[in-house]
């Protein structure tokens, strides 16, 4: 079992395959010049089946597929057929923008991969393409819908930016209210390659949630899991829920059970801080499970307690995107 040196037991996995995207959202990336990792610093899908392996030895359960976007990745199912395969991992999910996942639904479903996370920040298609940067909303909304009719358990990722999609709220709630999905409200945090500020971001969860209720006074909290990022409610006569993941306000870090690789071997700790170490030499090089272990240990072994303390080693603006980091 892992733990960290909070006595936080650590058995969530957040585990990025690519960096690479074909949209350009703009809370993540910037619209060029971005750096995306060489080919030959990716993990293989050989590495990232033995890391993934690794990491269930030693307690692991759940592990969530990102990026960048996953299926970017062209050898994505032969990484998730064989990680289906893996005894003792109880929990595959993805997170994805849902426009090439189309094509694999139907594995997916085989598989047992039920879990995914669809990032969707609009139901305007204009307003869509300005945060995306990309004319993609039919393919995603066509795939949003495929998914919850093929019974999957999907959660929509919907980012709260000031002067962009506040007005999709409401509706966003209104459209999903027959089915069963939880629309998920994140703050914006400021990890977009660099050209935001940590004061510039306003639509804390406190504030998502009064401008709900403006609309529908009648909701109800749920029981949420105690390591649970979001605040679950239900609004009356929906069968769908919401909740609000103040992934910048950062309530939540005393209960964080999650660790995070990047596509290159990046492990980071902490979405507030920088990687602690990299495993991709490790991975490449001699006794790679004593290796990787040793590495994983030492990083959880200094873990920041919250991610405000995270932050106090970092002051300023951030310089990462959140293509490299994951989410
Ligand atoms: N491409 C996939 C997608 O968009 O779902 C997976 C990778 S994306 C980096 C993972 C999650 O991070 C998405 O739900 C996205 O909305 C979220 N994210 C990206 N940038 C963010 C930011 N600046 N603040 C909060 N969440 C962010
Ligand atoms: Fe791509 Fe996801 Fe970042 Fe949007 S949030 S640019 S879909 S990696």
């Amino acid at each position: 079992m892992l733990v960290d040196n909070h006595n936080r037991k650590i058995n969530y996995l957040r585990l990025a395959v690519t960096d690479r995207c074909n949209l350009r959202c703009n809370y993540c990336m910037p619209s060029e010049g971005i750096d995306f990792a060489q080919k030959n610093h990716l993990f293989t899908i050989e590495e990232l089946c033995r890391l993934s392996e690794i990491m269930v030895e030693q307690g692991i359960d759940k592990i969530r597929i990102t990026g960048g976007e996953p299926f970017v990745r062209k050898d994505l199912m032969v990484f998730l057929r064989k990680l289906s395969q893996l005894k003792g991992l109880e929990d595959i999910s993805i997170t994805t923008n849902a426009t090439l996942i189309g094509p694999y639904i139907a594995e997916l479903k085989s598989l047992g991969i039920l879990n995914i996370n669809v990032s969707l920040d609009a139901i305007d298609k204009d307003t869509f393409e300005k945060v995306t940067r990309r004319d993609q909303y039919d393919t995603v909304y066509n795939n949003l819908t495929r998914l919850i009719a093929e019974g999957f358990n999907v959660r929509i990722n919907f980012i709260a930016l000031e002067h962009q999609n506040i007005q999709d709220i409401i509706p966003i709630l209104k459209l999903m209210r027959h089915y069963p999905v939880s629309v998920r409200f994140l703050e914006e945090m400021p990890f977009n390659g660099g050209s935001k500020a940590f004061t510039t971001i306003t639509w804390d969860y406190k504030k998502i949630l009064a401008h709900i209720q403006t609309e529908f006074p009648e909701i109800t909290k749920l029981d949420s899991p105690k390591t649970s990022t979001s605040i679950n409610y239900q609004i009356k006569g929906h069968k769908s829920t919401f909740g609000l993941i103040p992934s910048f306000s950062r309530t939540f870090c005393g209960s964080c059970n999650r660790l995070r690789i990047s596509a290159t071997g990046d492990v980071i700790t902490c979405l507030y801080g920088k990687p602690r170490l990299n495993l991709r030499d490790i991975m490449r090089g001699e006794n790679v499970e004593e290796g990787i272990v040793e590495h994983i240990l030492k990083a959880i072994g200094s873990r920041s307690k919250t991610g405000f303390e995270e932050q106090e080693k970092y002051a300023g603006i951030f310089q990462s995107s959140m293509t490299s980091i994951g989410g």
